[in-house]
């Protein structure tokens, strides 16, 4: 008998990501009591939240009841997206005012309304290989396709002419994420005004809008004192996704927004799209953090203890031979796997009490991905586990 059950939602749900399945494989093992287990599979921030967190929650909590706990305007508090604006003026230049924001339970809420208000089923969203698997499904469930474009060989630069090849009358939109997880790159200033300048002419060749949606949660998370490039500033049809999970520490809390810049054509059409899908799939920040968010904008990012994190898995590895990627940004390692096939080698791993995330489910094949930003013990910890597993293939076997 039909049971009403919808195909692609069933296959979000049971079907979970390969990252999910390590970190609940890795939560299993600790709670068994299992020891030397080295899990790198979820990028939840193991750093602590700065101070100015707590600190607003306990300001939060002097509000009356009714105020504190009740509704928000679905884009959210006014003032907390006046401070908002202010600060990507300041960081940014550009006009940008609290009329471009919309609030939102994190980056997922950000992607999920925008790419729910700016398609049409059918529709093609293009998405940079590796990339964050969750992509997929944000794209699939309005009915529209993913469809992943190589980045350059070693350095997983944006290839604008694969990039341009791929755009068909059907292409709607491209997402690019700088800093980049899973790779670290931060992408190139000049390849994105390329990009910028690609999609201009193609817009206008096939007399539609190709909007490039921006995802920023590692913004900050940049190393060695690097610039990373607004790319809302490389073309005018941007639309920029944010989260505070990473920068602040608080991915249990879920805040993030969208910015639609002025720039951006239909202005005013496009936020009121954007507010109405967020009305259905309901991603709207919660009141409370809000009012963290209001408090602790511009709050800098712990690059201290990222860089240390950094240092110690990134020369750890590449003393004992792996290639990895060295990353400018975000907290991932991206690393050739020692066999082509990286399920087989992550089971290896996993012998090893190590748990890696291998590529395939960011689309393409060969590599495995570690989330560092976990304690410093486990950094340090895990590398004699790291060269047995090393010393069992006797290097790279391809
Ligand atoms: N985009 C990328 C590239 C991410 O890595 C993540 C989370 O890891 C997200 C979006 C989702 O972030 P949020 O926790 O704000 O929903």
């Amino acid at each position: 008998m039909a049971d009403g059950i919808d195909a692609l939602c069933y296959e979000f749900g049971a079907g979970k990501s390969a990252i999910r399945e390590q970190f609940e494989r890795a939560t299993k093992l600790k709670e068994s009591g299992a020891e030397n287990i080295y899990d790198f599979s979820i990028g939840n921030p193991y750093v602590d939240a700065p101070p100015e967190v707590n600190e607003s929650i306990v300001h939060a909590l002097e509000l009356p009841s009714v105020d504190l706990h009740g509704y928000t305007a679905n884009r959210g508090l006014t003032y907390v997206r006046e401070a908002i604006a202010t600060d990507l003026r300041q960081r940014f230049g550009g006009n940008y005012s609290a009329d471009d924001l919309v609030l939102t339970a994190g980056a997922s809420g950000a992607l999920t309304s925008t790419i729910c208000a700016l398609t049409s089923p059918g529709e093609e969203v293009i998405v940079l290989t590796p990339y964050y698997p969750e992509y997929r499904m944000f794209i699939q469930a309005w009915h529209c396709k993913c469809i992943p474009v190589a980045t350059q060989p070693t350095t997983f630069q944006p290839d604008v002419d694969a990039i341009e090849r791929a755009i068909t009358p059907c292409t709607r939109m491209v997402i690019v994420n700088s800093p980049n997880n899973p790779t670290g790159a931060i992408y190139d200033e000049q390849i994105l005004r390329d990009l910028g300048a690609m999609l201009r002419r193609k817009s206008a060749e096939l007399d539609k809008t190709i909007y490039l949606l921006s995802d920023e949660p590692y913004r900050e998370i940049v190393y060695d004192g690097r610039s990373n490039p607004w790319v809302a500033g490389t073309y005018s049809d941007t639309i920029v996704c944010y989260s505070y999970s990473k920068s602040l520490s608080i991915a249990g809390e879920r805040a993030g927004y969208v910015l639609v810049p002025r720039s951006v054509i239909n202005h005013d059409r496009v936020i009121d799209a954007i507010l109405g899908a967020q009305r259905v799939v309901n991603t709207i920040m919660p009141s409370i953090i809000q009012r963290v968010v209001g408090e602790c904008v511009g709050a800098p990012a712990p690059m201290d203890a990222y860089t240390r994190k950094r240092g110690l898995i990134y020369e750890g590895l590449a003393r004992i031979g792996y290639e990895v990627v060295h990353p400018d940004g975000a907290f991932y390692l991206w690393m050739r796997a020692l066999e082509p096939d990286e399920d087989a080698f992550s089971d290896r791993a996993f012998e090893h009490g190590l748990l890696l995330v291998a590529s395939n489910d960011f689309g393409i094949g060969g590599y495995e991905r570690l989330s560092y930003c976990v304690a410093d013990e486990t950094l340090a910890g895990c590398l004699p586990a790291f060269q047995e597993l090393w010393d069992d293939y006797g290097g790279y076997t391809w």
